[in-house]
């Protein structure tokens, strides 16, 4: 007993430059061996300015940061044309193209089980909110749930995953609990409307979450239906504010994609 507290001691001393030697970790593009300091993300710093970031727009008419003037007409975007409340906004790591880089590895995290790319995700959502929030504290991440039989099904949920590693990467809580999807919804497809009354009433809230400041993370904002309908329910249970952050989002002119 004694001995493993003596090992215990020293393993815990052990600088993490010094795990590389043993569990070295290949960039998952060049597959070169990163040394820790560039970790938590999957890609070495050559490697990830190939993803470059992608700023941010104000809505015209509620002034919410939006990734797409798309999202806005002179009516307002997907954050304030619903009139039971104004999402703060909507942040993304850049639009859903099929083949493109950002959509393959957001697939490849959904169905092809390489759960390391929410990693590389949840640092980079972390990165975007401080940049286009630096003054706001956020309180709870919670992420847009799976209904349980689908949840046996993949094994994990790829939104849940992104949202603690930005919980990491930010120092915030990530909460599962904040949110339950009761009803299993058919897969999205259609337009605005029809998505609409596909996920209504699907979810509800585990909790109170008076005046927090919340941020909702999903894989991919398709018409913001589903995030939309989770936002609604954060909202009547006291949420201040609810901002998205999701890995991409489908340009409205391009809506073919699935958001589930
Ligand atoms: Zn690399
Ligand atoms: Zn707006």
């Amino acid at each position: 007993m004694q001995n493993l507290a003596i090992l215990t001691k020293y393993l815990t001393r052990i600088p993490l430059q010094c795990l590389d030697i043993f569990f070295p970790v290949p960039c998952e593009s060049c597959g070169n061996i990163m040394d820790s300091s560039t970790m938590p993300g999957i890609f070495c710093p050559d490697c990830r300015r190939l993803l470059p970031e992608y700023p941010m727009i104000n809505c015209d008419r509620c002034g919410a940061r939006i990734p797409d003037p798309a999202m806005s007409t002179k009516d307002g975007c997907y954050c304030c044309t619903n009139s039971h409340y104004r999402l703060g906004g909507i942040l993304t790591l850049g639009p859903y193209h099929k083949d493109a880089r950002l959509s393959r590895m957001i697939l490849s995290l959904k169905h092809g089980a390489k759960t390391w790319y929410a990693r590389e995700f949840g640092w980079r959502l972390a990165q975007t909110v401080k940049r286009e929030y630096p003054d706001t504290t956020f309180n709870a991440i919670v992420a847009v749930p799976l209904h349980r039989s689908r949840l046996r099904q993949r094994g994990y949920n790829q939104a849940d995953l992104i949202a603690g590693a930005m919980a990491d990467s930010m120092g915030i809580p990530s909460y599962r609990w904040l949110l339950r999807r009761f009803r299993r919804t058919k897969p999205q497809s259609g337009g605005r409307e029809l998505r609409h009354s596909n996920v209504s009433g699907a979810f509800e809230a585990g909790g109170i979450c008076r005046n927090a400041k919340i941020i909702l993370v999903d894989d991919v904002v398709t018409t913001g239906a589903t995030t939309g309908e989770c936002a609604r329910v954060l909202f009547e249970a006291g949420a201040q504010d609810v901002v998205v952050a999701a890995c991409a989002w489908v340009p409205v002119l391009r809506n073919t994609g699935s958001s589930q």
